[in-house]
């Protein structure tokens, strides 16, 4: 928790994206088949030499309707802002242009390192081309090709040189949350509210390297809270705050770091498109997450409101269907004193470990209730499960053929899990794998 953040900041067309995707691998593809979420990438875990990182290409936080100088500067300010190194990425091609120079001026006056990239090197002939760059002040250009993918090494240890040192992370029991949603469903009035609540305490605020600033509090029963990344709610006024594409990349920064993800929806104004995309990364991260249906005093209700909004929020989110849904308000406080109970709940189902002969039993049990499928002549068999990870908590599941294994026999078994053991609030991992 608490990686170090690299941006890569650049006019368009420099090879931004074409480096992201090079960078980050195929580590997060997954994400593409969770419906709902945007395919584009712009924030993502990556690695070098063992030092764990996170991306973001700035360029990927595309303002519709602005100018394009207007567009580059405010991508070089979040980087400014998001980042302990920023990759500054120009052009070997196209050569030294305006916009370039225009995007060196606003790095000057950031504290944080730079490091230039000079693309679409893609041969030894175009290395003469690298020397104009020096013009721009930010020292040794680092020639490198999206295309062929070289120099890339020497790029990396120079990106990662720069990181703070590690040493500052000490084990701590404390439960890590986070508020994520899109802009004005109340994540601020939320945090504001909690902290406020008389017999919660607040210890210490720590800030970081970068603005984000952790807040530590003890609840009402004497249980240890960090609520993550409160900075980045309260901060305000800058202009790109209200993009879609800014307040996802924050929303999963703050997942990333979070254990349990408080993914917060406005009753005024129901669900919206903007709310999938929010969940569908929170869900793909593997956190323990509960829904917070906030505003809940701005509706005028009967037996029913409570009862039709939950089974709206079940039709449009069907993979979240672990996730506890609460009715809040940051405005009457209405429930909110139940919120920390709640997260220590899931957060306990998130590490929970059962053992492997009573998970064997439910198996042995799910199997005899609805006996494998045939599928072409050969029967699914199923030998044994045992639990490999928590975090979520992950199964792996042996049997005669993984084939033979289809979605819906995988999601029996997973029911047939949460039946006997509470895993409220948290994802489950089958793997299913051939016994050899
Ligand atoms: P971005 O707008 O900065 O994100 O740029 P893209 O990654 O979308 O790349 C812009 C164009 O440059 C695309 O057509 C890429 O295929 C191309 N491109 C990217 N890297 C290289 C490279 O190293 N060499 C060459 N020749 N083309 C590249
Ligand atoms: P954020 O952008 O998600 O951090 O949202 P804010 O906390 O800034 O809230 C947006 C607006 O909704 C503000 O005007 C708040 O006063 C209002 N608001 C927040 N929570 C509630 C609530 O529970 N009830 C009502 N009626 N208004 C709320």
């Amino acid at each position: 928790m608490g990686f170090p953040v690299v941006a890569v900041v650049g006019r368009p067309n420099v090879g931004k994206s074409t480096i992201f995707n090079r960078i980050a691998g195929d580590r997060i593809s997954i994400v593409e088949d969770t419906p709902g979420v945007t395919r584009d990438r712009i924030y993502t875990r990556a690695e070098w030499l063992t030092r764990e990182f996170r991306l973001i290409d700035t360029g990927g936080i595309d303002m519709a309707d602005e100018p394009f100088m207007t567009q580059i500067v405010q991508q070089a300010e979040i980087a400014i802002d998001e980042a302990d190194v920023i990759i500054f990425m120009v052009s070997a091609q196209e050569g030294l242009t305006e916009a370039d120079e225009r995007v060196a001026k606003i790095l000057y006056r950031s504290k944080k390192p730079v490091v230039l990239a000079v693309n679409k090197v893609d041969n030894i002939e175009m290395r003469s081309e690298i020397y104009e760059f020096y013009a721009l002040g930010f020292g040794d250009p680092f020639p490198i090709s999206g295309a062929h993918g070289t120099g890339l090494g020497d790029l990396l240890d120079e990106v990662v040189s720069h990181f703070p040192t590690t040493d500052q992370e000490e084990e701590d029991d404390s439960i890590r949350f986070s508020f994520i949603g899109r802009p004005n469903v109340g994540k601020s009035s939320l945090v504001n509210a909690i902290l406020g609540e008389e017999r919660v305490i607040v210890s210490d605020i720590s800030g970081t390297t970068r603005d984000a600033i952790d807040t530590r509090f003890t609840s009402a029963e004497g249980d240890e809270f960090v609520m993550v990344d409160t900075a980045g709610i309260r901060k305000r006024g800058k202009v790109y705050e209200n993009t879609e594409k800014y307040s996802v990349m924050r929303a999963m920064r703050a997942i990333d770091d979070s254990n349990v993800v408080l993914m917060v929806l406005n009753a005024e104004e129901g669900i919206r498109e903007q709310d999938k995309h929010v969940a569908g990364y929170a869900h793909e991260a593997g956190r323990a997450i509960i829904i917070v249906v906030n505003k809940w005093d701005t509706l005028e209700k009967d037996n029913h409101t409570m009862a039709d909004f939950e089974k709206q929020i079940r039709d449009e989110f069907q993979y979240l269907s672990y996730a506890p849904i609460i009715f809040v308000s940051a405005k009457t406080k209405q429930r909110l004193n139940k919120l920390p109970e709640l997260i220590k709940q899931v957060n306990e189902n998130h590490q929970k470990r059962v053992q492997s002969a009573t998970l064997n039993e439910v198996i042995m049990d799910a199997l005899a209730l609805n006996p494998t499928p045939t599928v072409n002549g050969k029967r699914l068999r199923v030998y044994y499960a045992t639990q490999v990870a928590i975090q979520p908590p992950t199964f792996v599941v042996f049997v005669n053929d993984p084939e033979l294994m289809h979605f819906s026999y995988a999601r029996f078994l997973e029911n047939q899990i949460r039946k006997s053991f509470d895993f409220t609030g948290t994802p489950i991992h089958l793997i299913k794998r051939a016994r050899t």
